[in-house]
């Protein structure tokens, strides 16, 4: 950085600091009026009026030990105490274990559904598969977890065990391998944060945008805006059949006992 230079950044960080304490002051005005127009002609650049983003209290990182706190305003689904979230089959309550925090698939018991209903969403949870690791290709800690019961992110032990690449953790099962395969150990746990579009239809039932997906798997990126095919379908492509707005979130049972903790959404609002 020349001499110059630094001498306009040392002038334009002096002005800026001058605006930030006027703006801060309890009377004084925040914000501007006399900046352009952002497009769609409703907000000024930093208007004054805009409304401020609702304040929470942010989460805490899980350890192998703990799981985390989630974000103040999530919609918790599972705390580690009971499955009153969660329905079995036919809406009858769900028959999964719980121990030591966790919910564990009970083997032959069936999915589970989230008692609520989401659209757009940011959902995270975490997960174990059993140990000792036994089974191999899809036969290893095999779960899933289904948006609207029908858009599913495979749940597998993938930590060294070979399968077809859209049927590995983190794909986006039959459609999408994940970026790069980030999966721990069987025992360990694993977090998937998920940012879910819902897909949107037309009056006719015809698709009008598809469902996306954006997801980190133990805190690396795998899905980035994928545009979802269609719902979930085994040795075929998937396929988009018209539903509401809302729909439950479903956790698969491939008769292995998966473990699940920490279990969290938060619905997505799209006002700015
Ligand atoms: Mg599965």
């Amino acid at each position: 950085m020349t001499r110059r230079q630094a001498n306009v950044f040392g002038v334009s960080a002096a002005a800026a600091i001058a605006v930030c304490s006027l703006s801060i002051g309890q009377d004084a005005q925040v914000g501007f009026k006399d900046t352009p127009m952002l497009p769609g002609g409703k907000w000024h650049v930093h208007d004054g009026d805009r409304p401020r983003p609702r304040v929470i209290t942010p989460g805490t990182c899980s350890t192998q030990q703990e799981p985390g706190q989630p974000p103040s305003d999530a919609t918790v689904l599972f705390d580690g105490k009971d499955l009153s979230h969660w329905r079995g089959r036919r809406g009858r309550p769900a028959e999964w274990n719980v121990e030591d925090g966790a919910m564990v698939i009970k083997p032959g018991a069936g999915e589970i559904s989230s008692a609520e209903e989401f659209g757009d969403c940011q959902l995270h949870l975490e997960f174990a598969a059993p140990v000792p690791a036994r089974g191999r290709d899809q036969g290893r800690g095999n779960s899933g977890v289904m948006f609207f019961g029908r858009y599913e992110i495979q749940v597998l032990d993938s930590f060294e065990n070979v399968t077809y690449a859209d049927g590995q953790a983190a794909a986006i099962y039959g459609q999408y391998p994940p970026l790069v395969n980030a999966s721990r150990p069987a025992g360990q746990w694993q977090s998937y944060d998920i940012i879910f579009t819902a897909p949107r239809f037309k009056p006719d039932q015809s698709l009008e945008s598809p469902a996306y997906v954006t997801m980190l798997h133990n805190g690396v990126l795998v899905h980035n805006h994928a545009a979802v095919i269609g719902a979930m379908a085994y040795r075929a492509v998937g396929k988009y059949t018209a539903h509401g707005p809302k729909g439950p979130i479903v956790l698969q049972d491939h008769g292995n006992p998966v473990r699940f903790r920490n279990i969290w959404v938060r619905e997505i609002s799209n006002e700015h």
